[in-house]
C-alpha cells in the first residue's frame, strides 16, 4: 500500500488506548455481540455448515470526513443512472470491450451471451441495478473544490508540531504535508454491478460498534455515526421487482456459490424478505442446479421445477472459478433469455467491467449519458487517472508510464471478488509476461492514497487484547435502479459499508480475510474536539 511517513492520520473517534482490563472486557463482549448479531461468516479453515465465526471488526467507528461522505450519498442516484444508460448503450459496451474480449476469455464469454441476447431480443426489458460504488479517500487531493475546507492551513511550516506529531506516529489530517490540507476528496476505487456485497454487514458493522461504544461510555459520539438502512434498501429493490413482474406464486432466486462462506449476508437478505413480505418465497441455487432445474415455459418464463421465477439475483457468476463447465454458462444464457428480471441483466454486468469504468473516466465521455453539466463535472471528479493498455498509441504510451514509474499505479484485470490486481513495483514484471495484445485484457489505475486510521483490529483467533493498528478504510455507497432502455422507475441511493484493512495490505476484503467490517465516524474538519 501506498503509505509513507507522509500519509496524513484521521483523528480518531474516541482517545486510545485503551487501558487493558476494560479494552479485554469490552472486546470479549463484542465478539459474542458480533456473533449474536450475525455479523458473522462460515469459517474457511474449519468449515462447518453448523457453525459461525465473528467477521473481523474494528472495534470503534473509523473517521470519515462528513463533507466527502454527503457527496458520495448525494451522487448515487446520478451514478445509478449513469451506469443504467451505459448499460443500454450497445455501441459503447460493444467498442469498449472488442479489444479485451479478444484476449479475455470470460469477459469474452459474458458478451457472447450479451450478443446472442441482443440477437433474438431482450425477452425482459426491465433490469434490477442493485450497485455499490467503491471509493477511498484521496490524501493528496490537490482539487480543493471537491475537499473539505482546510482547518489548519496556516500550520504548513511548523516543524516542531512536525515532529511531535511524528513522534507520536500520528498527526492532525491537514497539518502540512506540502500537500493539500484538507480530509482529503474521494475517488472511485470501482464500480460493482453485480453480487455488490454487505448489504447487511454494512449495518451490522454499526450495531457492533455502536454497542462498544455506548459500553466505553461514549453515547455522545452515536450521533456522528450515519444511519445505514442498506439491508431493506437493497431487498425493497428486488421486491419492488418482484412487483413489476406481477405474478403472485412467482419466487425470487438467488444465485450461489456452491460454498457461501459469507453466508450471513445472504441469509439476512432472505430472512428480510420473508420477515416483511411472507407472502414472497425466495429460493436458493447453484449456476449447476439451475443447469439441471431449470427451463423456459411457454411465455419463457423461468421455471425451476415448474416454480416459476420473477427476480434473479446473483450472488455468483461473477468470476471464471463459478463456471465450471459448459452447463453453468448454459444455466446463465437460460436466465438471461428468460422472462425473469435479472440483477444484474448481462448488459449491467459488462457495464461493471473494469475496462468500461477506464473508458468512461476519459474526457468527454460522460457527455455521452449525462446530460447536466453540473452532473458532469461532479461525477468526473471521482475518477483519478484511468489508462487504457489497448494496443495503440495511446495504450503502449501508458505501457511505458507503467515501466517507468510503477509505484504511481494499480494494475487490473477484467475481474471481481479481491485478489487478482498488480500493485506497484511489481507491475513491470507482470506487464512483460504479457504479449502488446494480452495488455488489452488490463486497465492501468492511479494508486489512491488514502489517510490512515489507528485502531483496534478484532479477528477470530487474533491476539487479545488487541494492539493498536494503522489501517485504512475503503467506503462502498449502495444504489437501486430498476428501468427500461427509456424509462427508470425507481431510482434511489440504499445505504452504505465501510471496510478496513492493515495499511500494509494492498487489499482489504473481508471475506478474503484481509478486511475487517467497520462504519464511518463523521468527523468535520473544523472540529476540534477529537482525539490524535
Ligand atoms: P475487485 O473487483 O477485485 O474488488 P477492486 O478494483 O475493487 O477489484 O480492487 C480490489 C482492492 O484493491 C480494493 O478494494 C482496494 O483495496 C484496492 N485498490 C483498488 N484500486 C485501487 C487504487 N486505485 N488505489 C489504491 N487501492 C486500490
Ligand atoms: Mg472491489
Amino acid at each position: 500500500m501506498s503509505v509513507d511517513d507522509n500519509t496524513p492520520v484521521l483523528r480518531g473517534c474516541i482517545k486510545l488506548p485503551l487501558p487493558e482490563d476494560e479494552l479485554l472486557e469490552v472486546t470479549a463482549k463484542a465478539k459474542d455481540y458480533a456473533i449474536m448479531h450475525g455479523a458473522a461468516m462460515r469459517s474457511k479453515t474449519n468449515f462447518s455448515p453448523d457453525s459461525l465465526n465473528f467477521a473481523p471488526f474494528v472495534l470503534v467507528p473509523s473517521s470519515f470526513p462528513r463533507k466527502e461522505f454527503e457527496k458520495a450519498i448525494a451522487l448515487q442516484p446520478i451514478i445509478n443512472r449513469l451506469m443504467h444508460n451505459v448499460a443500454h448503450d450497445e455501441e459503447f459496451i460493444t467498442t469498449t470491450l472488442a479489444e479485451t474480449i479478444k484476449v479475455d476469455e470470460f469477459t469474452a464469454n459474458l458478451f457472447n451471451i450479451y450478443r446472442k441476447a441482443l440477437a433474438h431480443g431482450f425477452t425482459q426489458p426491465i433490469s434490477l441495478g442493485m450497485l455499490r460504488s467503491d471509493l477511498m479517500l484521496e490524501s493528496r487531493c490537490r482539487d480543493m473544490s471537491m475537499c473539505s475546507s482546510s482547518s489548519s492551513g496556516g500550520k504548513d511550516n511548523d516543524a516542531k508540531e512536525k515532529q511531535e506529531a511524528k513522534a507520536k506516529k500520528t498527526t492532525k489530517v491537514g497539518v502540512a504535508r506540502g500537500i493539500s490540507t484538507s480530509l482529503g476528496c474521494w475517488k472511485q476505487v470501482e464500480i460493482n454491478t453485480i453480487a455488490s456485497g454487505f448489504g447487511h454487514l454494512g449495518p451490522a458493522s454499526k450495531t457492533i460498534q455502536r454497542f462498544v461504544l455506548q459500553e466505553l461510555g461514549h453515547s455522545d459520539k452515536l450521533q456522528h455515526m450515519p444511519k445505514n438502512e442498506a439491508l431493506s434498501g437493497l431487498c425493497d429493490g428486488m421486491v419492488k421487482a418482484w412487483d413489476i413482474y406481477a405474478k403472485p406464486q412467482s419466487v425470487i432466486l438467488f444465485i450461489i456459490e456452491d460454498v457461501s462462506y459469507n453466508i450471513c449476508d445472504q441469509r439476512f437478505h432472505e430472512f428480510y424478505i420473508r420477515e416483511t413480505y411472507p407472502h414472497i418465497k425466495v429460493l436458493r441455487r447453484t449456476l449447476t442446479d439451475v443447469h439441471r432445474e431449470g427451463k423456459l415455459g411457454q411465455h419463457k418464463e423461468l421455471l425451476l421445477n415448474n416454480t416459476e421465477v420473477a427476480v434473479i439475483y446473483f450472488r455468483a457468476g461473477y468470476e471464471p472459478g463459478h463456471y465450471p463447465s459448459q452447463g453453468e454458462w448454459d444455466a446463465r444464457y437460460l436466465m438471461e433469455t428468460s422472462l425473469a428480471i435479472k440483477c444484474p441483466s448481462i448488459h449491467y454486468h459488462l457495464a461493471g467491467t473494469k475496462k468500461v469504468q477506464q473508458a468512461l473516466a476519459q474526457p468527454a465521455v460522460l457527455e455521452r449519458f449525462i446530460n447536466d453539466p453540473e452532473e458532469i463535472k461532479a461525477v468526473g471528479k471521482i475518477f483519478t487517472g484511468l489508462y487504457s493498455l489497448d494496443d495503440n498509441e495511446a495504450g503502449n504510451a501508458n505501457y511505458e508510464m507503467a515501466l517507468q514509474t510503477p509505484q504511481n499505479f494499480v494494475l487490473k484485470p477484467q475481474r471481481e471478488g479481491g485478489g487478482n490486481n498488480v500493485y506497484g513495483l511489481d507491475i513491470p514484471d507482470a506487464l512483460k509476461r504479457m504479449s502488446r495484445v494480452e495488455r488489452s485484457a488490463w486497465i492501468l489505475m492511479d494508486l489512491i492514497h488514502p489517510p490512515l486510521s489507528q485502531g483496534y483490529m478484532v479477528r477470530p483467533g487474533g491476539k487479545m487484547p488487541p494492539e493498536i493498528v494503522d489501517m485504512v478504510s475503503e467506503l462502498g455507497i449502495f444504489g437501486v435502479v430498476i428501468g427500461d432502455a427509456d424509462h427508470i422507475v425507481h431510482n434511489y441511493q440504499a445505504g452504505h459499508m465501510l471496510r478496513t484493512k492493515l495499511s500494509t495490505a494492498n487489499e482489504g476484503g473481508v471475506a478474503a480475510g484481509l478486511g475487517a467490517l467497520d462504519s464511518p465516524y463523521l468527523i468535520d474538519s473544523d472540529d476540534e474536539d477529537g482525539y490524535f
